[in-house]
């Protein structure tokens, strides 16, 4: 389950420019595929269609060989959960962050969900030495602890497919790096694209397609495509 692919996907915000050009690629369940291109390639587009938060102009995107156009949006949201490049917090306690508009799951559910570790690699996404501490308010957190409850508020969902937006691009190189395993971890369990400027942030992705102006330029391992450069 989480088979994704991208069927000779075009998308136009205005039909005069199109942003997107036949692009094709598929992710195998559990599998991992980056993304990778200069800013204005198309990257984030890509991601808002598989939300359809915009339809495709042409071409298909599948889930389990399913029509996201014919997919209802809650099933939707459903299966897919998202870790955006920058976290705004509101000025709460943890869990309340990471419960947030989550039908049916209240702060004291959140916090015992968080206590009794029921979702894997829930806790072990929290900011260190927070596991104990997620009723407590007034909490200040860098911009790697708040990628932490990004990462957990996402993972709450237990979403199949998994989408990395930049989420470590705003961070300085080591927090990057420290919050890289983090994120290697949650992706190796299900299906993931990640987003990425830099080919040097997504080694342990099993394809990368390299975007540039909206079409699929390259695509291979890590190992590959630093041969080729
Ligand atoms: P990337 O994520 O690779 O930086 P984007 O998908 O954000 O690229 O943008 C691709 C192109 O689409 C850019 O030229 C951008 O200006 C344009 N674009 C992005 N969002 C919109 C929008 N809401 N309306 C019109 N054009 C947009
Ligand atoms: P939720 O179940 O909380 O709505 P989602 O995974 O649907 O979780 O979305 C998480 C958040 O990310 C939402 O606030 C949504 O508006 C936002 N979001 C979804 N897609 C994108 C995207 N492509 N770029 C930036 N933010 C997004």
């Amino acid at each position: 389950e989480g088979r994704l692919t991208f069927d000779d996907v075009s998308f136009a915000y205005d039909a005069e420019r199109p942003i997107l050009k036949g692009v094709s690629f598929e992710i195998a369940p559990g599998g991992t595929l980056a993304v990778v291109g200069p800013s204005g390639a198309g990257k984030s587009t890509l991601a808002r269609l598989l939300f359809r938060f915009y339809d495709v102009t042409g071409g298909r995107i599948l889930i389990d060989g399913q029509d996201i156009a014919k997919v209802t949006q809650t099933s939707l949201r459903g299966a897919i959960g998202i870790v955006p490049q920058d976290t705004v917090l509101f000025n709460d306690t943890i869990g309340y962050n990471i419960g947030y508009g989550r039908e049916g799951s209240g702060q004291a559910e959140i916090e015992a969900a968080a206590r009794g570790a029921s979702i894997a690699g829930f806790i072990e996404s929290l900011p260190d030495g927070y596991q104990a501490r997620v009723g407590e308010r007034g909490l200040k957190l860098s911009g790697g602890e708040k990628q932490r409850v990004a990462i957990a508020r996402t993972l709450l969902k237990n979403p199949p497919i998994l989408i990395l937006d930049e989420a470590t691009s705003a961070l300085d190189s080591r927090t990057e790096a420290e919050i890289q395993g983090t994120l290697n971890a949650v992706a190796a369990r299900r299906t993931t694209i990640v987003i990425a400027h830099r080919l040097s942030t997504v080694v342990d992705a099993d394809e990368i397609v390299v975007l540039e102006a909206g079409r699929v330029v390259e695509r291979g391992t890590h190992r590959a495509l630093l041969r080729k450069q």
